[in-house]
């Protein structure tokens, strides 16, 4: 398997063609951003972390069903997906209020919701990720109706999976985002990365956060809390 040459360079990661047919190379980057790149930093290893909790992500929901586009772990930064023409919806899902979602209805951050929420924005940093509804990405022509209701049902079957996954590791999944992909012969499936660059992870016990809203809000100790984050799902990995 070798590494070719650069297909897309985004804001976290690196992607590689290689030698392989429908297969390419992601590479963890250490650079961290927020505010659709405005607030910039290194943060040594976070790639390394990154890379690592995702495998175990995708590792869970595999055999658990859900079709991903993770191979394997290739090295400390990087593994091998199957390469995929990606939607430019975000999925995200959500369980307890934060962030975007708090700001804009007035929910205090930490309400639990009675119900999961899914919301969609459209994948474009120049426009900041607006958001869409479900009519935006038919009218659009970004999906289909088949193909959006595949996603729904995995992005709930995944919300299932990984609340009560992370509650054992005394891990509260507050919300995340997920990236759907068609595979030539898959279908749709799960692409991208389930990271705490990604998700918003609250220790179960302090509250405390374990992932990039801890950059973003300056709060110091990014890497050490991706790296607690790690140090959980290893733990009891089966
Ligand atoms: N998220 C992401 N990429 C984005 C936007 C959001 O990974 O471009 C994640 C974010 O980390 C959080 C969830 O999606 O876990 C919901 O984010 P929100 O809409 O609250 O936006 P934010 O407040 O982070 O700007």
């Amino acid at each position: 398997m070798e590494k070719k040459e650069v297909l897309y360079e985004g804001k976290a990661k690196i992607i590689f063609e290689t030698s392989e047919p429908g297969y390419l190379w992601v590479y963890f980057k250490d650079d961290t951003t927020a505010f659709d790149g405005l607030k910039k930093e290194l943060l040594d290893d976070k790639g390394v972390l990154n890379n690592h909790i995702s495998s175990i992500f995708f590792e869970f929901l595999g055999a658990n069903g859900i079709p991903t586009h993770y191979e394997k772990l290739l090295d400390e930064r990087s593994m091998l997906v199957k390469r995929l023409e990606i939607i430019p919806v975000e999925v995200i899902m959500r369980n307890i209020a934060a962030g975007s979602m708090s700001k804009r209805l007035g929910i205090p951050e930490g309400t639990n919701l009675k119900h999961p929420v899914m919301e969609y924005c459209l994948k474009d940093d120049a426009l900041h990720d607006p958001m869409l509804n479900i009519h935006h990405i038919y009218a659009l022509e970004l999906a289909d109706k088949e193909e959006m209701e595949n996603i729904q049902e995995q992005a709930f079957r995944i919300n299932e999976m990984l609340v009560p996954y992370l509650e054992e590791k005394g891990i509260a999944l507050v919300d995340f985002k997920l990236e759907f992909g068609r595979h030539p012969r898959e279908g749709i499936i799960l692409g991208d990365e389930i990271s705490p660059d990604s998700c918003r992870l609250w220790d179960l016990a302090s509250g405390n956060k374990m992932d990039k809203d801890r950059f973003r809000r300056d709060l110091g100790g990014v890497t050490e809390a991706y790296r607690e984050v790690l140090k959980r799902l290893k733990k009891d990995e089966s």
